[in-house]
């Protein structure tokens, strides 16, 4: 059993074959950043290739129903129908659709950090923030496959930093990597340009970095507790670039998140797990999710 899966992020497309124990066979990139058109360059990477199951993590947002996707950071796929474009190269295959974050929570909960939970909450933290819902030992997609787009909640309506989305006080102006840069430089942080700077600017002791990345965190707490608070969620998987960082981000996170959380009584006991399986998440993701369908 032969799986081909996509993990379509903003700046590059994965393809890759899996075995039917979601083990990657061969995997290559193709850089979704560009202005060329990207399907046919997608296309005929594909062609040739012999598949019985097709699986698909999108950037959101998509369309589960319709079976297109329109990635904020492709603004080329405008509800581009990707489930009937790869249906007409593989006629055979069965095609899942679903959201990447929900791929990396599925991926996360099967082969994962949080394998043996029946409900979980996933969260990528990097250049945006995205999360995913595993519920009933399901990945929970919502009514179009948006499902926990988890950096687009506001936490702060009354704040003056409109997000790109439109809205006011989303989580991701606060917490994703380059606006805890952003915040550093206001303070007069101005040893880097990126979170890997800023995080190292830390660790050497810059309480300018400190007291940014300590800001970043609590947002991300706050935004996460918001979630398990509805959701009475009890398992979260944590990861991406920024929680990469280590102990000079995770340390200010939990001392954060225990005060966030212990205003709800009924979330006295959450596990909180690091990310397990990195890069790939997506795919092993979209790789189960495809083999679930077809079952
Ligand atoms: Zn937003």
């Amino acid at each position: 059993m032969k799986t081909l899966a996509l993990d379509i992020g903003a700046t590059k497309i994965a393809i890759a074959e899996l075995n039917e124990n979601h083990e990657v066979q061969w995997r290559k990139q193709v850089s979704s950043n560009i202005s060329d058109p990207i399907w046919p360059e997608l296309k005929d990477s594909l062609s040739g290739l012999e598949v019985d199951l097709i699986g698909i993590a999108s950037a959101g947002p998509i369309d589960r129903s319709l079976g297109t996707i329109s990635p904020v950071n492709i603004p080329q796929w405008r509800e581009f129908p990707i489930v009937s474009e790869l249906n007409q190269l593989f006629p055979s295959a069965p095609v899942g659709l679903l959201g990447d974050c929900t791929a990396v929570a599925l991926a996360e909960n099967k082969l994962g950090a949080g394998v043996g939970v029946s409900n979980m909450l996933g969260v990528v933290v990097s250049t945006g923030i995205g999360g995913g819902l595993v519920i009933n030992g399901e990945a929970f997609h919502g009514e179009t496959g948006n499902a926990a787009l988890f950096g687009h909640h506001s936490i702060g309506f009354e704040s003056h930093i409109i997000c790109d989305c439109g809205r006011t006080g989303c989580l991701e102006t606060f917490a994703r990597g380059p606006k805890i840069v952003e915040y550093a430089k206001s303070l007069g942080w101005s040893a880097g340009e990126d979170f890997i700077a800023l995080a190292q600017s830390a660790r050497a002791g810059d309480e300018k970095a400190v007291a940014a990345i300590d800001r970043g965190s609590r947002a991300l707490a706050v935004g996460i507790t918001n979630v398990l608070n509805v959701m009475d969620l009890h398992t979260v998987v944590i990861g991406g670039g920024v929680s990469f960082a280590g102990a000079i981000y995770w340390e200010p996170f939990m001392r954060h998140f225990e005060i966030e959380k212990s205003h709800a009584g009924f979330l006295n006991h959450v596990d909180v797990f690091p990310a397990k399986l990195q890069a790939e998440a997506g795919l092993i993701g979209a790789s189960l999710f495809a083999q679930e369908i077809a079952r």
